[in-house]
């Protein structure tokens, strides 16, 4: 029973010497437990976070005990009724092959719906952060243009197609060419810019919104975010959801460095962890569910294979490995 544990807190980008395979006794599941086998691991930029010692939302990982993020499992022994054998079941786990659990935290994966890893992606966490951070605090109108900057990711493919079927012009911020061009041709987005080929990301937005920003829907935060300011609008909206291009910064630059242009556009600035939003999740999954459905919304994922790759794809989300959700399949 392969375990990935922390073997040290990584300094700057994570690395594979960040983290140690081990071998452990499979568990045995006791009365009331079930014993799960990882399926599909989802792999996210918060966890960076969680690999150092910051005070956060949520606590750090401990240095020699197991990773752990959502993972979908299935069920291959039960002493627990709610879970049968062979019920496929969504839950924060840990980077485990095998692992038991009481059952607490867990909630059944209809397969029949939809693939298991769409219930990391767009019908799980990914899916309600982008949908209910663009619309309680981006409250984005028909006509309106959004920008979203880490375009092409998880949360940011799905914000950009919301925006869409709102009425939207949508223009994305993205790192490749590749990226560009799937999100105009197949996920409809307005205009989309490769921050690493533009020379002028400032002017390059300029253009893209000739009309100025009203949602500025924010995953990536730094320098691309403060091109995105000097084109904000009166009373637009500023969605802070992530900053991953200063998470392996040893020191965070100061910011936001144009703020004056917020001052004066009267812009509103608010950052959110999902589970402020914990009422609306029922509603906003039927919601996405229902776009699914229509193919108004589309499902992108990145899926990588094998237990021993789940350290690497996660170090790969710093460098743009991934077209929508960074999912790992173990077998
Ligand atoms: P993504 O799927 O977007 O993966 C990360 C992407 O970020 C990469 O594919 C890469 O794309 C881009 N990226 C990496 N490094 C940089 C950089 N230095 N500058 C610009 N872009 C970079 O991850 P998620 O969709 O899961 O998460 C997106 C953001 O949302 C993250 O910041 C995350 O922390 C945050 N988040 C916040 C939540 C909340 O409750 N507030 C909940 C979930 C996520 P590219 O090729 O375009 O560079």
């Amino acid at each position: 029973n392969r375990v990935i544990v922390l073997d040290s807190r990584p300094e700057g980008t994570p690395t594979n010497a960040n983290f140690k395979f081990e071998n452990q006794a499979q568990p045995e599941p006791k009365e009331g437990e079930v014993l799960l086998k990882a399926k599909y691991v989802s792999v996210d930029p918060y966890l960076r976070g969680r690999m150092t010692t910051a005070k956060s939302y949520i606590p750090p990982f401990e240095v020699g005990q197991p990773l752990a993020s959502g993972i979908i499992a299935e069920v291959v022994a039960s002493h627990n009724d709610k879970f049968p054998v062979g019920q496929y079941v969504n839950g924060m786990l840990q980077w485990a092959e095998y692992q038991v659990s009481d059952g607490k935290g867990l909630t059944k994966v209809d397969a029949t719906i939809a693939s298991p890893s769409a219930y990391l992606g767009v019908l799980g966490l990914t899916g309600l952060t982008a949908h209910l951070g663009l619309m309680e605090i981006g409250k984005p109108k028909a006509g309106e243009t959004v920008v979203v900057s880490g375009a092409a990711g998880a949360v940011g493919s799905i914000v950009g197609q919301v925006a869409k079927i709102i009425g939207c012009r949508v223009v994305g911020i993205a790192g490749s060419d590749e990226k560009v061009q799937y999100l105009k041709e197949k996920l409809g987005f307005d205009e989309v810019l490769n921050y690493n080929s533009t020379s002028d990301i400032t002017e390059a937005i300029g253009k893209a919104c000739p009309d100025g920003v009203d949602v500025y829907f924010d995953n990536v935060g730094g320098s691309i975010s403060d091109a995105v300011y000097a084109h904000i609008n009166r009373l637009a909206r500023i969605v802070l959801c992530g900053s991953i291009s200063v998470y392996n910064e040893t020191s965070v630059p100061m910011g936001p460095r144009v703020e004056t242009n917020l001052i004066k556009r009267s812009a509103l600035m608010q950052g959110f962890i999902l589970s402020d939003f914990a009422e609306k999740f029922p509603s906003s999954v039927q919601q996405i569910a229902q776009w699914l459905q229509e193919g108004k919304i589309k499902q992108t994922e990145t899926i990588k294979e094998g237990f021993e790759n789940i350290p690497q794809a996660f170090i790969d989300l710093f460098s743009g490995g991934n077209k929508g959700k960074m999912v790992v399949k173990v077998d």
